[in-house]
């Protein structure tokens, strides 16, 4: 039975029983591990009292066989505090979590993925642009589990796209359309001027996101298309979807 050490992400806490835990992390090197803490709810547990989500941790587990591991030891790095304080900050945060346990079932890349986790908790914190941070957020999470959308050339002919007025997106091409084939498409959606190059500028990284102001009508318009692309690319609608419209 291998013992392992690792940084981790606690995503979910289920009750096992009164006193103890089951508890999803994500790793940076086992993507999502699940394991069981005996007598965590204790007070006098060796992991002093309940594990909560959306903390990072440095977790020791025991590898077993089956998919549910033991742990060991956690020794909390941070409980995220500038999260907690806001409950817009809350709903993004938790968002992050859910999109990246459904992405994580099909990455190979954990270890990105993990980091992207941590950076984009430590960015909700203290970002003044929340919906802009989610933005980029999802799309470095797509393109680490190898979903990334294509925002520079048609995904029908290969066409290049200006940036210049309407566009359309499709959500099962996964991309943007030119305006010849846009007719050909049944599941096209519009988008509104502009709102191509601010989503190219939000996909530039997640720790340094672009400073684009972003109209009601862009901001609408590129929700509905990255929420339409994430549910038809993983097949599943997020739970945590509609708090991204009260942030
Ligand atoms: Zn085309």
């Amino acid at each position: 039975m291998a013992i392992i050490k690792t940084e981790a992400i606690t995503l979910r806490t289920t009750d096992f029983s009164d006193t103890s835990q089951v508890l999803q992390f994500l790793t940076g090197s086992d993507g999502v591990v699940s394991a069981l803490a005996r007598g965590s709810k204790r007070p006098n547990s060796p992991f002093q009292g309940a594990i909560d989500v959306l903390t990072l941790n440095e977790i020791v587990y025991y590898q077993k066989r089956s998919s549910l591991h033991e742990l060991a030891e956690v020794d909390q790095i941070t409980t995220f505090p500038g999260l907690r304080c806001d409950v817009s900050r809350v709903y993004c945060a938790s968002y992050a979590v859910e999109l990246v346990y459904l992405l994580a079932r099909d990455t190979h890349h954990p270890k990105e993925l993990f980091d992207l986790l941590r950076t984009t908790l430590y960015t909700i914190e203290r970002s003044r642009t929340l919906p802009q941070t989610v933005i980029s957020f999802e799309i470095a999470a797509l393109r680490v589990a190898g979903f990334e959308p294509m925002l520079d050339h048609c995904t029908s002919c290969g066409g290049a796209i200006r940036n210049q007025g309407c566009t359309n997106f499709s959500p099962l091409q996964g991309g943007l359309l030119c305006s010849s084939c846009s007719a050909e498409v049944t599941d096209a959606l519009p988008v509104a001027p502009g709102a191509v190059s601010i989503a190219r500028a939000l996909a530039g990284g997640i720790s340094k996101p672009a400073r684009v102001k972003i109209s009601p009508k862009q901001a609408i318009d590129l929700r509905i298309l990255l929420d339409r692309f994430i549910e038809t690319t993983l097949g599943s609608r997020l739970k945590t979807k509609q708090y991204l419209s009260r942030i």
